[in-house]
């Protein structure tokens, strides 16, 4: 079973919000604007609806119109005020200068400032309010700015943190400014959760949308006070007093009249009090702390909406606890939007002050009113299965239990790449090229895996790796090699070789500054099998390594992975790769009874969810962060592989890792397990009984 915490991107259809539709489209589908009884059907339907979120927001004289969805309605909101500025200035009056807007606005807000000021040529300037490190709007600029202001835009209630604006306070300030400027509030994560008494204050303009609350995408309301200033976005046939013209979503307006009913009638208890969702809240947080020991909020939950949690684990980044999550059945939203290799940091988060570690690995998890106590239990637990899941792997840094990696692995920040060269039998390891900001996760892993850490190399003499060095001995002084003297690459003074086991590690100088370092393995160490080298320095190399030594690159931002000698310069990584739909597999197995499904997800997704039985194949977990060590096996081999992972994404670079490196029959799982038809619906059993063990014996 999913389970979805992700409400403030939007929820499903409650049952009665999609009955309802289904009677609007099959039943009453007439036209409101027909005069025929079918048509006047379907204007008493609307109006009910109307008349209901009408005392719901308690909005007064005011109107409410249907809208699309909240974008339209701020769309039209901004549009109405500039549009009035604009004449009002043409008619000569002064106007303010500049339009105002929280700095943690959905992106909706100042992309349709930027946008409305310059269709309408206002050219006013466009500025942030402030907000403070609890993400509350700073009163006093509002009071200093906005007397030359034209118009004011705030929100209820934050998407990303929760945190609930102090709406009387703007009120106050913009009173005692003396400011005649508009004001928009976007309602959009208030409603249903906080009460609005749109009439007993002088908002002008407030959106909202009912895909947030139960009813389908693609229907909203935008409320706009008596008197204030408005301007059709869409003229045509007149609807809604012509005030947005196109025939009205029946079915949305219907649907969103059922959830408004059960928000209305609260002896119904389809949605949950405050307080019993302020104790939901706290559940989920405490089972967060337990999981994530050194986790923090990222905005503080006695400010915030009971249904919204925005956290940051130290050392964890926000796409692998997303992976984590979603390994569980856990559905979250990174606070930040993630580009292909890089997670770009939350502009809420930054606004509010805080650090890079936080705005850049922020995690929201969000519920909606109508959850019940079974699914905030199973929430609980699969949150406590994904804790068992990181100190089973060493990733938390209680209670470890030891795992071997021997061999090589890559972590990732931003697009470089640090290796971990480890070898089990010896239990030494070296470092290469790390980053102070990966140095407690490293320290974790190799404290777990009980790794003496032999040397920290570094490729180019970056201060940042020495930096990092420095950071490890202090955190690792027990498990630190102590070494004589080292230079700038962190080599032991005069020394260009060093042995690790079975494997040895030699530095080579580059002609244009940098070393390479090169690895051999095994007792013949006939051919060098890694060269840590960028893939243009590899051609200086011809004469030390072999056609088929992987070039490991420092960086990596286009996700290549690897390269051969043969292959430097080869701009392909984006090539096509061999796409399997979901659909074929069955096919594909039959076909390929040689063929090798490759699970390239991290060991802790893989522990939290059931290993899934594609067509019977022949299995094997490779990570992707390990997958340099399976590599030159499987060039040999030549065998089919067929990679998969969660959504599709990591298995297509290993895929066409492979196909540049000569692989002819690697196929990627296309979409991954997500879009498969059967996708692992529970956490295994494995996970699930560990992590009640350990909350029995907590
Ligand atoms: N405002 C806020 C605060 C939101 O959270 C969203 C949606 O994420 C929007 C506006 C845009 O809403 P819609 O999807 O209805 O256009």
């Amino acid at each position: 079973m999913e389970i979805y915490l992700d409400a403030n991107a939007t929820t499903p259809v409650l049952p009665q919000a999609k009955a309802a539709a289904i009677q609007a489209m099959v039943e009453a589908y007439g036209n409101p604007s027909s005069v025929h009884c079918t048509g006047l059907k379907a204007r008493a339907l609307m109006d009910d609806v109307r008349a209901l979120a009408q005392r719901l927001l308690d909005t007064g004289s005011g109107r409410l119109l249907f809208v699309s969805g909240a974008t339209e309605g701020i769309q039209t909101a901004v549009l109405s005020a500039l549009n009035a500025l604009r004449e009002r200035r043409e008619a000569g009056e002064t106007i303010g200068a500049q339009l105002l807007y929280g700095a943690t606005e959905h992106k909706a807000v100042p992309e349709a400032l930027r946008h409305w000021n310059a269709v309408l040529g206002l050219d006013l300037a466009i500025r942030e309010i402030p907000v403070d490190r609890q993400g509350r709007h700073d009163l006093a600029f509002v009071r200093a700015e906005a007397l030359s202001a034209g118009l004011v835009c705030t929100m209820a209630a934050n998407n990303e943190t929760g945190v609930i604006s102090d709406l009387a306070g703007i009120e106050t300030a913009l009173d005692a400014s003396g400011s005649r400027a508009y004001w928009m509030v976007d309602g959009v994560q208030a409603l249903g959760k906080l009460p609005l008494r749109l009439s007993h204050t002088r908002i002008d303009y407030a959106p909202f949308s009912g895909h947030k609350l139960y009813a389908p995408k693609g229907i909203g309301l935008l409320y706009v006070r008596d008197g204030a200033p408005f301007t059709p976005l869409m003229a045509g046939g007149g609807q809604e007093g012509a005030l947005r013209s196109g025939t009205e979503n029946m079915s949305g307006i219907a649907a969103l009249g059922a959830v408004l009913a059960a928000l209305e009638n609260t002896a119904d208890r389809t949605f949950r009090t405050h307080a019993e969702l302020t104790a939901f809240r706290d559940r989920l947080a405490a089972a967060l702390r337990a999981a994530f020991p050194g986790m923090v909020f990222n905005a503080p939950l006695e400010l915030s909406l009971p249904t919204t949690l925005n956290f940051s684990v130290p050392g964890l980044g926000s796409r692998v606890l997303q992976d984590l999550f979603d390994a569980a059945d856990v559905r979250v939203s990174g606070g930040s939007a993630c580009s292909s290799a890089k997670a770009a940091p939350s502009f809420v988060l930054q606004a509010m002050g805080l650090p890079d570690w936080q705005t850049e690995g922020a995690v929201r998890m969000s519920i909606g009113p109508a959850v019940d106590e079974a699914f905030i239990a199973e929430a609980c637990a699969r949150i406590e299965a994904c804790g068992e899941s990181l100190r089973r792997h060493c990733m938390s840094p209680t209670d470890n239990l030891p795992s071997v990696g021997d061999g090589l692995s890559r972590f990732m920040a931003g697009g470089a790449c640090c290796y971990l060269l480890a070898d089990a039998s010896s239990r030494r390891c070296v470092l290469i090229d790390p980053l102070p900001e990966q140095v407690s996760r490293l320290a974790q892993v190799l404290r777990c895996q009980s790794y003496q850490l032999s040397a920290v190399l570094s490729s180019s003499g970056d201060p940042a790796h020495a930096a990092a060095r420095r950071a490890l001995c202090a955190e690792l002084p027990d498990l630190m090699d102590a070494t004589d003297a080292i230079d700038g690459f962190g080599w032991p003074q005069g020394r260009s070789e060093l042995d690790l086991g079975s494997r040895r590690l030699r530095r080579v100088s580059l002609d244009r500054g940098g070393q390479a370092c090169l690895l051999w393995e095994g007792e013949g160490r006939a051919q060098c099998s890694v060269a840590f080298v960028a893939p243009e320095d590899a051609e200086a190399l011809a004469d030390r390594i072999g056609p088929q030594t992987l070039i490991a690159p420092p960086t990596d931002e286009a996700q290549m992975l690897c390269t051969i000698p043969g292959r430097v310069g080869v701009e392909d990584h984006d090539a096509p790769c061999l796409q399997l739909p979901g659909a074929q597999l069955q096919q594909f197995a039959d076909a390929h009874p040689d063929a090798i499904l490759v699970d390239v997800r991290e060991p802790y997704e893989q522990f939290l969810s059931h290993t899934p039985d594609l067509a019977g194949m022949a299995m094997e977990a490779v990570p992707l962060s390990r997958i340099l060590n399976a590599i030159p096996g499987w060039l040999v081999a030549q065998r089919p592989l067929l990679f998969f992972c969660r959504s599709g994404n990591r298995s297509r670079q290993a895929a066409q890792a492979l196909a540049r490196l000569g692989h002819r029959q690697a196929w990627t799982l296309a979409g991954g397990l997500a879009l498969l038809p059967e996708a692992p619906a529970t956490i295994p059993a494995a996970a699930a009984d560990a992590a009640v063990r350990e909350v029995v014996s907590a």
